[in-house]
């Protein structure tokens, strides 16, 4: 019989900075292969994988504005190119280990990737594929963090996977107070009302307004990301 597993579907965020690593260079190529293994790892049991990328390892809007007279809508749109950076290393690495992956651009790319469409981004999905979602929502003022929120509301993908460099969520800042404890479950109440630095307000509204659950995790530790897509306990999980 078929193994049950928590999710059919889901959403894994991977920020800019996670893709970095400790690496000078945006982007660490070890990671992007780490990621890559773990989500072949799992989409051979049949759940279902979309990534939405960052872009904060090369490029982020509202540090950048201001500079040089740049205002905040143009340095968002090279933020959400930047995402476009990441996402076509991270195709290219699925796709070395045999993970047919799709790229979609929230504005047209045509002849680097394949424009958002929904109903098609999930035909992707049952065939198998993996989903890059990239360039954001295609806005600015709004975050790579929404976005997963939007294509995951958008897909009906059952969860927001949160890959950090952090264990997950805190009571306090743990670089600040060494009795900072990790926290197992939130409620998104929990999550505005303390200003707990998890996701911008756009995002975990979104995420609220929809019953999505969320779960923060570090994608550095092995085998946290093919655990978190198959519903095993790592690190915090936002909900209800
Ligand atoms: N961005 C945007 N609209 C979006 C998503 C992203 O304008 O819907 C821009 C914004 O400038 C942001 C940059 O793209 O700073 C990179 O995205 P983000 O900071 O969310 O990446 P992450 O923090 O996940 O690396």
């Amino acid at each position: 019989s078929k193994p049950s597993y928590k999710w059919q579907r889901v959403l894994l965020k991977v920020s800019g900075e996670a893709l970095a690593g400790d690496h000078t260079q945006n982007i660490d190529p070890k990671i992007t292969m780490a990621i890559a293994r773990e989500v072949a790892s799992v989409t051979r049991l049949g759940i279902e994988v979309a990534i939405v990328v960052g872009g904060g390892n090369i490029f982020r809007g509202a540090s950048a504005a201001g500079n040089s007279g740049l205002d905040r809508s143009s340095a968002d749109y090279i933020g959400m190119l930047a995402t476009v950076m990441n996402a076509i290393f991270l195709q290219a690495t699925m796709e070395s280990i045999g993970i047919p992956t799709r790229v979609q651009t929230a504005f047209r790319m045509s002849e680097v990737a394949e424009p958002y469409i929904r109903r098609r981004a999930v035909r992707h999905l049952e065939k198998g594929r993996v989903v890059i979602f990239a360039a954001g929502t295609g806005n600015p003022f709004f975050t790579t963090d929404t976005a997963a929120a939007l294509r995951c509301a958008e897909i009906n993908a059952e969860v927001v996977l949160k890959a950090t460099n952090v264990d997950g969520v805190y009571d306090d800042n743990p670089r600040r107070n060494p009795n900072a404890r990790l926290l197992d479950t939130l409620t998104y109440q929990e999550v505005t009302s303390k200003d707990l630095s998890v996701m911008d307000m756009t995002a975990i509204t979104l995420c609220q307004e929809n019953n999505i659950p969320v779960v923060v995790f570090n994608l550095n530790q092995p085998g946290n990301i093919a655990k978190a897509i198959q519903g095993e306990r790592v690190g915090t999980l936002i909900g209800g």
